[in-house]
Parts: structure tokens; sequence; C-alpha cells
């Protein structure tokens, strides 16, 4: 997302928009965003200070790292930003969103909190069922 510091109104002004998650690398083992992320910003200005309340939404998948199954989520988060700029400054903001997101990540990613996991023998889910190794 770009902002056009010479565009911003003297109230403020709501930007929105969609950034293909491919465009900023977000994707890692366990979460991969499966639709662009929906940005939105409030945008302010005053002298030679900016200030960005920002929105991230987006559907993602994420993978169980223990039995390795696939689920849905929503990853949301709020941040805000103060910046100094230039009078016709374009602010590239894609590098803080990708940190921010990053930041947010879950440390371990379970599809539920007494996931028993897959088998170290044969592979088997044993959520699914108990398969036959001793
Ligand atoms: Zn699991
Ligand atoms: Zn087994």
């Amino acid at each position: 997302m770009k902002i056009y510091v010479d565009k911003i109104p003297e109230g403020g002004i709501e930007l929105t928009e969609k950034i293909q998650p491919g465009a900023i690398s977000i994707d890692t083992e366990g979460i991969s965003f499966i639709q662009p992320v929906d940005v939105k910003a409030n945008v302010l200005k005053t002298g030679a200070e900016m200030f960005a309340d920002i929105l991230l939404e987006s559907p993602v998948e994420y993978t169980c790292s223990k039995c390795l199954s696939k689920f849905e989520g929503i990853f949301k988060k709020k941040f805000n930003l103060i910046r100094e700029v230039k009078p016709a400054e374009v602010v590239e903001l894609d590098d803080e969103i990708r940190q921010e997101i990053i930041v947010d990540y879950p440390m371990k990613i379970v599809c539920k909190e007494d996931c028993k996991g897959l088998c170290p023998n044969c592979g088997q889910n044993l959520n699914v069922g108990e398969c036959d190794c001793k």
C-alpha cells in the first residue's frame, strides 16, 4: 500500500487495498494466506507527522504442527503508525504490513489443544483412530 502524502486531505482519508499475499511473502509452513489481505488505513496528517490506523484482515489456512491437518481461520490485526514525512513523499507500507503480520504468528499452531498428532512409526493421524503400532 502506498500513501501519497500530498494527497492526504485536511480531515484525513480512509484508504483500502487488497494485497496479494505473494507480493509480500508472508506464507510459512504453518500459515498460508489463501486470499488477498484486506488492508484498511485511516490516515491523518498534522504538520510533518503522518498517523495511520491500519486494520488487516484475511482468511488463512493453518497447518497443525502436530497432525499436519489443515484448517481455516481468520487473521486479523490492528496497528498504528506514526511517521515523519516530507511534503510530497510516497510512503510504502508493504514492509511494515509484512512485519506486523509476521510478529503476530502464533508460535505453535495446533488444530486443537489435545491434538494427538501423528504416529511417529506409521504416520497415522491419531485423532482419527489408533493404529496397530505397539
Ligand atoms: Zn492436529
Ligand atoms: Zn502407527
